[in-house]
């Protein structure tokens, strides 16, 4: 007897015949009583409808109250991870830098001043002699750094009266090194004022055929200097991280919850900060109640990421502080044995969950920190109510992170440390009331250091310029695998129940990586 089949104009109407859609919500999923604590590893998202390009998917998201980047990507503050370098290209990418308090506060401050000073295309601090310094100094500077085109102020230093500017051509056949460089600078300068656009300046360079276009204020003092050898790569960033009416770059940064950090937050505020993230690995204290409510009466524009927490008993008590946004996570990082010493914790993909799912009720974004190892988990985090990413494994070991490269075996590799690490905590140069990395683990008063971090190496990544493009693309195209076309319609489609989700067994997961080959490759973007 033939069987008989259902017209196929039917399949959607028999569809809505069953009970439920394929697969699991993200309640089902996380359910503990059946599953556990849950990792990113442990469970898949379903795929859904494509019906638009993957370039077209918007990756904007909140990070606190008031700040919306427009990718949801930023950087640990670790001073293995985020200085001045790292927090320039994460907002030039549409992320965010937070840079790590693991040194005296002016420090801290000036590298949040650079990083709101900076200007794409022009070199806002470079280096300037005086009419007295000699061809020597040029020489040194040459061999140093391997520029020539020195501007020459009235002091020698930024912010004064420009008087000349010395090239590779003006001490080329000088022999006595000894003479000062009143004697041979050029003085007929082309120069632009400040407020010039990168294109309009790029223009003048392109037509006065100088090496050099100095960019002076109303009082011919240098504020800028813009490289014809950079003209080819002054790229545009249009995703760029900026306060809204303003061309500066959004810039956070991290702070511990002591006496001596109210002096370095307010430092750190006159340097232009946008954002603080109070940096405790467990943060329902006391200590940081009151400095978030201490912040939100001293400095009511600026906006507080409090944290880490794990569980909605941790973050309720930061929301009624007044938290802006919350950072989520307890021994998932890759240099953490924080679960392991402490017992203390949760498995990363349920902690995001359970936080994020009460934080919405308040209007308050949260941070997924720790644990991030591929585009896949970025994309797991969100789909589990995260608005950002933070990373710290991911971006050490790229040209912008702080620290030099060295070889081992063969490969070309970086350190990258635990801020809970004995190493990091043993730095003596952070602030009056004890090192940052040691205030983070509340063991300042401590005689006996009880790690929670590692040292470590990481490979060579090359530049985060082309890293956090990759990320980006491979965020949009999962999207329109799932079928969002947005962050927001994303988180809306998980709760409501259309995104679903599949466990992953131990099998599943070998299945889901490369197997059964001899040996091969693998090269991640291009
Ligand atoms: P990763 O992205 O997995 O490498 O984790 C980075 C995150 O780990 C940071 O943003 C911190 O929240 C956290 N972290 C940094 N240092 C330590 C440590 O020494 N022990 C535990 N967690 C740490």
């Amino acid at each position: 007897m033939s069987q008989t089949y259902l017209d196929p104009a039917q399949a959607l109407a028999a569809l809505a015949s069953y009970k439920s859609r394929d697969g699991l919500s993200v309640e089902e999923l996380l359910d503990e009583q059946l599953s556990g604590g849950l990792t990113y590893n442990d469970f898949l998202i379903l795929p859904g409808y494509i019906d638009f390009s993957a370039h077209l998917a918007s990756l904007e998201s909140k990070i606190t109250k008031k700040i919306t980047l427009r990718t949801p990507l930023m950087s640990s503050p670790m001073d293995t991870v985020t200085e001045t370098d790292m927090a320039i290209s994460m907002a030039l990418l549409g992320g965010i830098g937070i840079i790590h308090n693991n040194c005296a506060a002016e420090e801290q401050a000036a590298m949040v001043r650079k990083v709101k000073k900076f200007e794409n295309g022009f070199i806002v601090d470079p280096v300037a002699l005086s009419p007295n310094h000699t061809v020597a100094d040029v020489k040194a500077i040459k061999e140093k750094s391997g520029f020539c085109g020195i501007p020459i102020t009235e002091t020698g230093s930024m912010n004064a009266k420009l008087v000349g500017i010395v090239t590779a051509r003006d001490i080329q056949f000088h022999n006595d090194e000894s003479s000062p460089l009143k004697e041979i600078m050029t003085t007929d300068l082309v120069v632009a004022k400040t407020g010039v656009t990168l294109a309009e300046a790029n223009e003048i360079l392109k037509t006065s055929k100088k090496g050099k276009l100095p960019i002076v204020d109303e009082q011919g003092h240098l504020v800028s200097l813009l490289a014809r050898s950079d003209l080819l790569k002054n790229q545009e960033y249009p995703l760029a991280s900026k306060a809204r009416d303003s061309k500066q770059l959004l810039c956070g940064a991290a702070v511990g919850t002591r006496p001596d950090d109210r002096d370095r937050l307010a430092l750190l505020v006159d340097a232009g900060l946008d954002v603080v993230v109070l940096d405790s690995s467990q943060g329902n204290s006391i200590f940081q109640l009151d400095m978030i409510k201490w912040i939100k009466q001293t400095f009511p524009n600026l906006e507080v990421i409090a944290g880490n927490v794990v569980t909605r008993e941790q973050a309720a008590n930061l929301i009624a502080a007044g938290a802006d946004g919350l950072r989520i996570g307890m021994g998932s990082g890759s240099i953490c044995i924080t679960q392991e010493v402490m017992a203390c914790g949760r498995p990363q993909a349920t902690a995001v969950h359970r936080v994020s799912e009460f934080a919405r009720h308040f209007g308050v974004p949260t941070i997924a920190d720790g644990g991030i190892g591929n585009v896949g988990h970025i994309v797991k985090a969100i789909a589990l109510g995260a608005s950002a990413v933070m990373m710290g494994g991911m971006l050490a070991g790229t040209t912008e992170s702080p620290g030099e490269y060295f070889y081992h075996e063969g490969q070309r590799l970086k350190r990258y440390r635990g801020m809970g690490s004995i190493d990091a905590m043993s730095n003596k140069s952070a602030g009056k009331d004890g090192n940052a990395a040691t205030k983070r683990y509340f063991s300042e008063g401590d005689t006996v250091k009880v790690a929670q971090g590692v040292v470590g190496n990481v490979v060579d990544k090359g530049s985060v310029r082309k890293f956090i493009p990759y990320l980006i693309t491979g965020l949009q195209h999962s999207l329109q695998d799932i079928g969002c076309r947005s962050i927001a319609d994303f988180s809306q489609a998980v709760y409501d129940g259309v995104v679903r989700f599949e466990k992953r067994t131990a099998s599943a997961q070998l299945e889901g990586g490369v197997h059964g080959l001899h040996s091969y490759e693998k090269k991640l973007f291009q």
